[in-house]
């Protein structure tokens, strides 16, 4: 039997999922878990390490623990220890999680800590492959998307923010739709909506709106 409320809140980079999960955690009272966070963790260590191919990735892996922690419903996530939180928010780090996110092994590896995650405490976890792999059972599934130019628009302005000089809204642009491809073509747990999804589409909504229509869901799927 399952004890907790799971919601599964997927989609492709810069749809505003991660802003727009913390918001409705906190709204539900649920832990917001970030699982894009912990693949780009595995990217950041294995660059470090200048693990580069597949059969070295996974031979690191053993090498690595990862643990998370809340401060005031922030998520912190740790590698070996260290609070790698702000270090995995690179252009470099983004393109490694895509691209260590497609061995079957690091997918295992992650697999086990998100469902213990979800088990234990009641979520909104954000990710590519929640509602269709991680959590088949959840209790709210939703597929969140937007255009490729509007949410490179929105990746651009957070970029500005934390790394100004780090790319042009060009350069943002051509990485989302690389990595939407490189995340829509994989073999392995492909991003794609679940069947039992519902799609929202926040192209011409602001934040609050798109909240509105995520709380609106899961307002009617737990019946609050
Ligand atoms: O969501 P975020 O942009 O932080 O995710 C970084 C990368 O990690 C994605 O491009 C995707 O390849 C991978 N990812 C994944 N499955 C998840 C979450 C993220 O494959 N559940």
């Amino acid at each position: 039997m399952k004890k907790s409320t799971q919601v599964a809140l997927d989609g492709p980079s810069g749809a505003g999922k991660s802003t727009l999960a913390r918001r409705l955690a906190a709204r539900l009272g649920f832990v917001y878990v970030d699982t894009g966070a912990l693949y780009r963790t595995i990217a950041l260590f294995m660059m470090r390490e200048q693990a580069e191919s597949d059969t070295e990735i996974i031979a690191k892996l053993p090498e690595l623990n990862i643990t998370i922690s809340y401060e005031n419903g922030q998520q912190h996530v740790f590698a070996n220890g260290e609070d790698v939180s702000a270090l995995i928010r690179t252009p470099e780090v983004s393109m490694g999680a895509s691209r260590v996110s497609a061995i079957p092994a690091v997918r295992q590896f992650l697999f086990d800590l998100q469902r213990e995650l979800a088990n234990t405490h009641s979520v909104v976890m954000d990710g590519r492959d929640i509602g269709t792999v991680v959590l088949p059972d959840a209790d709210v599934k939703i597929f969140l998307t937007a255009s490729a130019e509007k949410r490179a628009e929105r990746r651009f302005a957070e970029l500005q923010e934390k790394h100004p000089d780090a790319q042009t809204y060009e350069e943002v642009l051509r990485d989302v739709i690389k990595r939407d491809e490189q995340d829509m073509n994989r073999e392995i747990a492909p991003l794609r909506q679940a069947e039992d999804a519902v799609l929202v589409d926040t192209t011409n909504a602001d934040l609050d709106q798109s909240e509105e229509m995520l709380f609106a869901v899961c307002r009617e799927k737990l019946g609050l």
